[in-house]
């Protein structure tokens, strides 16, 4: 699909939780890098990918994009708008527009309500001039729309599945026919079988409505069919940027190598002609992230007195993919240990 213009314009956005301590929690000592200095854009009608360890900070960019944090510092431009310092009251008309859905279905619907009251609310807020009548028709008009029977239409969460409770939040993220929806871990939480019915269902929604989607996962296995560009994101920052078809055929940041290793090949001939790159040891913590490369301390290219002194940029690399790295994968190194890549 051929993509227009850039929808969002991020650059240099940091998240920066502090760490207080004393009585009254005046004094800071530190704080969680959660988000330190990414820069990206998302085309319309794209669906970028957002991927990577527990940790990384890619649910705290998606949380800033859609405003639901506030920024230590940064720009997030909407159709050339910068978003990233507005009030809540300047927000309010650019949140119709941009719209979450969570990873737990279980925890995001509130128990007590109908899911005709839920997937209400957004009509509620910012069309409470549309009369009951006409806002139940339109919500049992979504309720088709996402797979769900609009008898349905009283019958509380508890009362649907899993993957059904997932459709009601797809049903409310898609109420207001937003330009965004950013879905965080959306399938993580449903079992494989259901996991693939609601993929399809967000490409249809996407194809449908002219939707920009981006796409949060820690399974690379998960976005490939899903997504048109993936940002691999390590310890808050954007480590390799590129189109899914060559970030895994031919990813240049090791670490992009590793995560690439550990998905599962379907040909166990291909599987085992491959020497795996498995990660040793934990993320380090974002409160001390390593210096230069934050990669280094696991990195198994790794040269001391460069990467741990010389912070790389995200630059061009051999094939186009972005990756911020002094010492990218060569071909000969992706072709004998990424078992998704092109023999
Ligand atoms: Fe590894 Fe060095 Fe590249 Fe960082 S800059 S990913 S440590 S080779």
């Amino acid at each position: 699909m051929a993509h227009g213009d850039p929808l969002i314009e991020v650059r240099d956005l940091v998240k920066h939780f502090p760490i207080t301590k004393g009585l009254i929690r005046a004094k800071q000592v530190g704080a969680v890098q959660a988000v330190d200095g990414v820069s990206f854009d998302i085309r319309e009608g794209e669906t970028l990918g957002l991927v990577g360890e527990s940790g990384c900070g890619k649910s705290t960019t998606a949380r800033l994009l859609t405003r639901l944090l506030d920024p230590t510092s940064g720009t997030i431009e909407f159709r050339g708008k910068d978003i990233a310092s507005l009030s809540r009251k300047e927000l309010k008309p650019f949140r119709r527009d941009m719209q979450m859905i969570f990873q737990d279905p279980y925890s995001s619907l509130n128990p007590r309500k109908t899911v005709g009251s839920i997937i209400s609310e957004p009509f509620i807020i910012h069309e409470p001039s549309v009369g009951e009548k006409d806002r139940k028709c339109r919500v049992q008009e979504l309720m088709e729309q996402v797979g769900l029977n609009p008898e349905h239409y009283n019958r509380l969460p508890h009362e649907f599945s899993g993957g059904q409770r997932q459709r009601i939040g797809v049903a409310r993220a898609i109420a207001l026919k937003p330009k965004l929806i950013v879905a965080d871990e959306p399938v993580s939480a449903l079992d494989v079988s259901i996991q693939a019915q609601i993929l399809n269902l967000l490409r249809d929604l996407q194809r449908e409505l002219g939707l920009t989607i981006v796409f949060i996962a820690h399974d690379l296995s998960v976005v490939r069919h899903m997504c048109d560009r993936i940002a691999v994101m390590y310890l808050g920052r954007v480590v390799e940027l590129a189109g899914a078809d060559e970030l895994y055929n031919h990813p240049r940041h090791p670490y992009t190598g590793a995560l690439l290793s550990a998905v599962p090949v379907p040909d166990p001939r291909l599987a085992k002609a491959k020497v795996r790159q498995v990660l040793t040891g934990d993320v380090p913590s974002p409160t001390n992230p390593p210096s230069a490369c934050r990669f280094h301390t696991r990195c198994p290219k790794v040269v001391m007195g460069k990467c741990d002194v010389d912070d790389p940029a995200l630059d061009p690399k051999e094939g186009g993919n972005l990756a911020a790295c002094h010492f990218p994968l060569s071909d000969r190194e992706v072709a004998t240990q990424v078992p998704t890549a092109a023999a």
